[in-house]
């Protein structure tokens, strides 16, 4: 999470008459930068993940599993050992350099980045779980016999007042801690005052605790309280946000949400034009790969009716006032804003002339003064309502030693309000003094619980996003399309039962898709063909990682998704007003990811041809395709998701009592499997696979 220098943090009644000279210098500092590197060129791809973890503190004796509440101690250890030379010899030899290791908002959490970013090439993108793996083993050397690193989204167990839940043992003071939680303790925060202090201006700001609210899974004796009735299940499709009147589970501070662990990647362009039109293509893809890694069933020792943490995050900081939730008639505030400054994006921001104005069909505040002197200064009317967007939000975090800054010097109050808009991408301008470029962070995804499957969807990504550089593709669909998927994403269940809206039209209209060189597979009857809906979980364990589905596409098993896209069908689509062509349709996962039966070649469809596009060796894709296969089954719904994992385990577990009771007993055996499949000594073929095995691909480990 940004910048982490010391100082005196200020109170939000100090800050909040700060905010205009933030503002206005923030934007100076974002115009140096401009003038600096607007027409640079020349850097290329060089990307980076970004790995969440929570310590977990193992009492074997009474079965418990607790949070540790040692960051401070062990990044110490962690960061010296960086420097450690002694260390060179473990390190894979496919690693660039030993990694890096941050803090994160949890005193439970770390975060792990590889010590030198990975360039794009397929050889060095083979390395990336083993260089996961190499932080991970780095970690764990590093704890005490009794603690795991373990990547799980979000404890399921965060919270609870029936027992303990962190180690120490810790309690909530409802009157003097930074979130005035009921339910968790100062203690959970890390203590570095930027995170107590972001917690206390958010809740100052917003006039109020945060109010997190998420559907309860009803369960055949879940007690539900008074005056709630549960909802009728309609399939899977109940809301990712409860109703009113229907049971949920209550959390009421920052850590449910910060507290959660995620994967995100960080990738540079050429030049801004290429960040902004990359930028643009994964602000769709965004809410389905949510949906394709959630991981997060169950908060505050209940299970949820949803799969993934996003609306329980975004509301953990959710620092608008009344007036600007729409509550009361705007009268002190400048804003009514419709979304958390932790949200889905709001804006398309490339100039790309694919970008219509029909696109941005959602309300979003401007801040007109910085757009207009953003386009005084000459940016386009796009990047300036970007900014112009961001800047709507007050700072929440300042130091009084740096209210004054170098402007030509210093980024820290542009970053101020940037870092502080968390959404699902995130446009990145070069860092002062560095020569690093124009960056574009991928910001949806749910951490894994292994780092084959961590690796996997950081490949994938910056694959698509090569495919989408190399074949100038169009995702583009209306923003209140976007939203809807990132709401749909969380349901539970939604990888296998919902539909997705994703636009069907994607290469550049002078192009036909035969030049994409997608028509190599092989055809199969349409007739022998299950369709997609009717996958059962009950064929996961049948999935074959076998090398022989290659990156020219001999998949198996097959079905009508892999028929020769140039192959006319009826469409399943249900297309939305849009001018002809140009339609988002309603899709599955299965579909989105693995194409449909026409011509629309699926997210894989095109990373397989970018792949075929270049000159690969034989062993190398063989590598690779085990991490596509990964993506490709799950999105099938062959293989499940974490979520579903998760769900499965604690509503199997012997303890359960079918009453969405998440309990310490079931909570420390979830524990330890996650631990275990990881290092690969639990097999968890519905999950990975049946080849899934615990280390890195041949040839690298
Ligand atoms: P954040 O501000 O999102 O917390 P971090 O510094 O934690 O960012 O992580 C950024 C990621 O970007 C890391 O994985 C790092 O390896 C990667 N990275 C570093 N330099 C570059 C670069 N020049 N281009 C792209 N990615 C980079
Ligand atoms: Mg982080
Ligand atoms: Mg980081
Ligand atoms: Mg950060
Ligand atoms: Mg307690
Ligand atoms: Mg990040």
């Amino acid at each position: 999470m940004g910048l982490l220098a010391l100082g005196t943090p200020l109170t939000w009644d100090e800050t909040k008459p700060l905010a205009e000279h933030i503002r206005n210098h923030g934007i100076t500092q974002f115009l140096n930068t401009w003038d600096r590197w607007k027409d640079k060129t020349g850097k290329g791809l060089l990307w980076g993940d970004e790995i969440e973890y929570m310590v977990a503190s193992f009492n074997d004796e009474n079965k418990q599993a607790r949070l540790s509440l040692r960051q401070t101690e062990i990044l110490e250890k962690l960061q010296s050992v960086t420097l450690d030379p002694s260390l060179e010899k473990f390190k894979p030899a496919c690693c660039a350099a030993i990694p890096t290791f941050h803090p994160e908002y949890g005193r439970y959490m770390l975060e792990s980045t590889p010590g030198f970013p990975f360039s794009g090439n397929p050889s060095s993108l083979v390395a990336v779980e083993a260089d996961m793996r190499f932080r991970r083993q780095i970690i764990r050397s590093h704890l005490k016999n009794h603690e795991l690193p373990l990547t799980l989204t979000a404890w399921p167990r965060l919270g609870v007042t029936d027992s303990a839940f962190t180690d120490p043992d810790t309690h909530p003071d409802p009157q003097k801690s930074s979130s005035r939680s009921e339910y968790v303790g100062e203690l959970l925060t890390n203590p570095h005052a930027r995170f107590p202090t972001l917690t206390a201006n958010i809740r100052s700001r917003r006039g109020s605790k945060v109010d997190i609210r998420v559907p309860l899974f009803i369960d055949e004796k879940t007690e539900i309280p008074d005056g709630l009735s549960a909802l009728k299940s309609n399939g899977h499709t109940n809301p990712a946000k409860p109703l009113s009147g229907t049971p949920y589970i209550h959390m009421d501070a920052m850590a449910f949400g910060m507290g959660c662990c995620c994967l995100q990647i960080t990738f540079q362009a050429w030049n801004v034009d290429e960040a902004r039109k990359v930028y643009d293509a994964l602000v769709p893809v965004a809410p389905i790969m949510l949906a394709l890694t959630a991981a997060s069933p169950a908060f505050r020792g209940k299970l949820a009716d949803v799969d993934a943490r996003w609306n329980v995050i975004a509301a953990s900081v959710d620092d608008r006032t009344e007036e600007e939730r729409g509550l009361k008639p705007l009268k002190n505030d400048r804003y009514r804003i419709p979304k958390s400054r932790y949200d889905s994006v709001d804006l398309y921001i490339s100039n790309d002339e694919r970008n219509k104005p029909e696109y941005h069909d959602i309300d979003v505040p401007v801040n007109q003064a910085v757009r207009k002197r953003l386009i005084e200064h000459g940016l386009d009317d796009k990047l300036a309502s970007h900014i112009g967007h961001l800047f709507i939000r007050d700072p929440l975090v300042q130091f009084s030693e740096t209210i004054d800054q170098d402007d030509v010097g210093s980024m820290d109050h542009f970053e101020n309000i940037q870092s502080t808009n968390w959404q699902t991408i995130r446009f990145k301008p070069p860092p002062v003094n560095s020569p690093i470029g124009w960056r574009v962070e991928f910001r949806s995804m749910e951490v894994q619980m292994t780092d084959f499957e961590n690796a996997a969807f950081s490949i994938f990504i910056v694959l698509l996003t090569r495919a989408i550089i190399s074949f100038d593709l169009n995702f583009y669909m209306p923003i209140s399309k976007v939203d809807e998927n990132m709401q749909v994403a969380q349901q539970r269940n939604a990888a296998v039962a919902n539909k997705f809206f994703f636009r069907r039209n994607v290469f550049p209209l002078d192009r036909s898709p035969a030049r994409f060189d997608l028509a190599s597979r092989p055809v199969s009857p349409p007739s022998s063909s299950p369709t997609s809906q009717t996958h059962s979980r009950n064929q996961s364990a049948a999935v074959n990682h076998s090398p022989n589905g290659d990156i020219n596409g001999g998949d198996v098993p097959q079905t009508s998704h892999d028929r020769d896209i140039s192959e006319s069908s009826s469409t399943c689509s249900t297309p939305i007003e849009m001018e002809a062509g140009d339609e988002a349709a309603e899709m599955t996962l299965d579909e989105i990811v693995n194409g449909d039966s026409g011509s629309f070649p699926g997210l894989m469809g095109v990373v397989n041809a970018y792949l075929n596009s270049l000159n690969v060796d034989v062993c190398t894709k063989c590598d690779i395709r085990r991490y596509l296969d990964l993506i490709k089954y799950r999105a099938k719904g062959q293989l499940v998701t974490p979520a579903t994992w998760i769900r499965d385990f604690i509503t199997s577990h012997p303890a359960y009592k079918k009453d969405s009771v998440v309990s310490d007993e079931i909570n420390y055996d979830l524990s330890k499997a996650v631990d275990e499949i990881e290092r690969g000594v639990r097999p968890a073929p519905e999950l990975l696979g049946k080849d899934y095995v615990g280390s890195g691909p041949t040839g690298c480990l």
